[in-house]
């Protein structure tokens, strides 16, 4: 009998989703992706769509790229699995950490392998507590995040996370005496800056609630702080002029480490091959993943500057060892498709690509700024939002029961485009190798949900 179930069916009765209405799940079965090619995907329906968010986030290559796939065919084929404990490590993961120290934004001294993005988060967080024990400052352990932050699932992850659906229910984030993961205000200028606020001063005023939290809670007891250039889930938030460079003062006024969560922003997303390049930051510790491999194999990595790395290892001599790392950390297969995805940006100049693109990306979304719905649009480089307000005058948002991001990116499938809700605020983040004639078609569907939505409100 089972046999003759449809996918949907089966998976509904057996595969407990993520980030899913579980209890909604049997009455709204899932899409059933069979395929993709290019800035494409197909469901089991054979209906085909622009994938405007690459998956999530991630597929910056596309969804058929031959050369990732032929590396990873010849890794399977060549060693398929060894590990990385106990001085052992692999050819394509001692390449990979050469090619991306060479790649950082600032000098750093080692790289560390993971799986995801969470698991690259976890390990920052520990390597951020180890390094305090290290250098002898074993009070200095608290973290600072911002509200509406996104950094994984992980216990560590998601309580260094911003998003109340990540800890709601969840006992997070972790309960330590005293608090170790603390949040500060998000930089989004449209949304909390004062009436007439600049975005110079807005930044000031962030910066200065950072140094009076740093100051409260003991300078001696903060140990870092940790962002991500452009917030991706919070909503797609491009912080505000000036922002970094006065958070980052006061961090270094402080003695608190920078940690840059370049998971999403990583590898040309903002038209700079990391977004700290962009943002002008210097982080200590980066972590990154999603678009390290295009999403095609789970790997992630954090990188670490000389001043860490050396604490470490000098502390892991006193212990014996350096007690963290994964079964599948410097995986060969995954480092060997990492390695060609970086191969791929450089010989189709993908940040060459991004930058020329950029201005038609950013000019498509302000088309929708005009609309009666639509409170704010921002984005850089090939990732931007779209917020909707019920009144962009009052700036009065709609009520949640009437889920209007939800609602439009509905529509927007079935004008076949994937784009992502978060609240009210559609996100965009295509392949990096879309064409300007896919984003204008991007653009064209995109409108034709708008202008849907817009009717539906009449
Ligand atoms: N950090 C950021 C900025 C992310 O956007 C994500 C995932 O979307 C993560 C961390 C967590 O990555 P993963 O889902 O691979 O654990």
């Amino acid at each position: 009998m089972t046999e003759h179930r449809s996918t949907a069916d089966k998976d509904v009765a057996t595969h407990l989703h993520s980030y899913t209405n579980l209890a909604a799940l049997p009455q709204t079965p899932p899409l059933v992706i069979v395929q993709g090619d290019g800035i494409h995907v197909v469901d089991d329906q054979g209906r085909r769509y622009v994938e405007g968010m690459s998956g999530l986030w991630c597929a910056s290559l596309g969804f058929s790229n031959q050369r990732l796939a032929d590396a990873g065919a010849k890794a399977l084929q060549t060693l398929p699995y060894y590990h990385t404990f106990n001085q052992r490590t692999n050819v394509a993961v001692a390449d990979l950490a050469e090619r991306l120290l060479a790649l950082a934004p600032v000098p750093m001294a080692r790289v560390f392998f993971a799986n995801s993005g969470s698991e690259a988060n976890d390990s920052a967080a520990k390597m951020v507590w180890y390094y305090h024990n290290a250098i002898g400052k074993p009070a200095k352990k608290k973290i600072i995040a911002r509200r509406n932050a996104y950094h994984g699932v992980t216990v560590a992850a998601a309580s260094m996370g911003g998003l109340d659906g990540n800890h709601r229910d969840f006992d997070l984030p972790l309960a330590t005496a005293p608090a170790r993961f603390l949040h500060v205000d998000c930089p989004h200028h449209y949304r909390y800056a004062e009436p007439g606020e600049t975005e110079q001063d807005f930044s000031s005023r962030l910066a200065a609630q950072l140094e009076e939290r740093i100051l409260a809670e003991g300078p001696e007891t903060v140990a870092a702080f940790i962002a991500e250039p452009v917030m991706g889930a919070g909503g797609v938030l491009v912080p505000p002029a000036g922002y970094f460079e006065k958070v980052q003062a006061v961090l270094r006024k402080y003695d608190v480490l920078m940690i840059a969560d370049e998971v999403i922003c990583g590898f040309g997303r903002t038209g700079n091959m990391f977004g700290s390049t962009t943002f002008g930051i210097q982080p200590d510790i980066l972590t990154c993943a999603k678009a390290l491999s295009s999403g095609y194999v789970p790997i992630s990595a954090v990188m670490v500057n000389d001043k860490v790395h050396s604490a470490i290892a000098a502390h892991s001599g006193k212990l014996g060892s350096f007690g963290h790392g994964y079964t599948y950390s410097g995986h060969p297969v995954a480092c060997a498709v990492a390695l060609e995805t970086l191969k791929v940006y450089e010989d189709q100049h993908i940040l060459e690509h991004v930058r020329a693109l950029a201005p038609a990306f950013l000019a498509g979304l302000q088309a929708f700024a005009d609309q009666p719905c639509v409170g704010n649009v921002r984005g850089v480089g090939l990732i931007g939002a779209i917020e909707l307000m019920a009144d962009k005058t009052t700036r009065t948002p709609f009520a949640a029961e009437h889920k209007a991001g939800y609602r439009l990116a509905q529509l927007a499938l079935e004008e076949g485009l994937i784009v992502r809700a978060m609240g009210d605020s559609i996100g965009l983040c295509p392949p990096l190798i879309i064409t300007r004639t896919e984003l204008d078609d991007l653009f064209a569907r995109l409108a034709r949900a708008m202008e849907r939505f817009q009717a539906e409100l009449q």
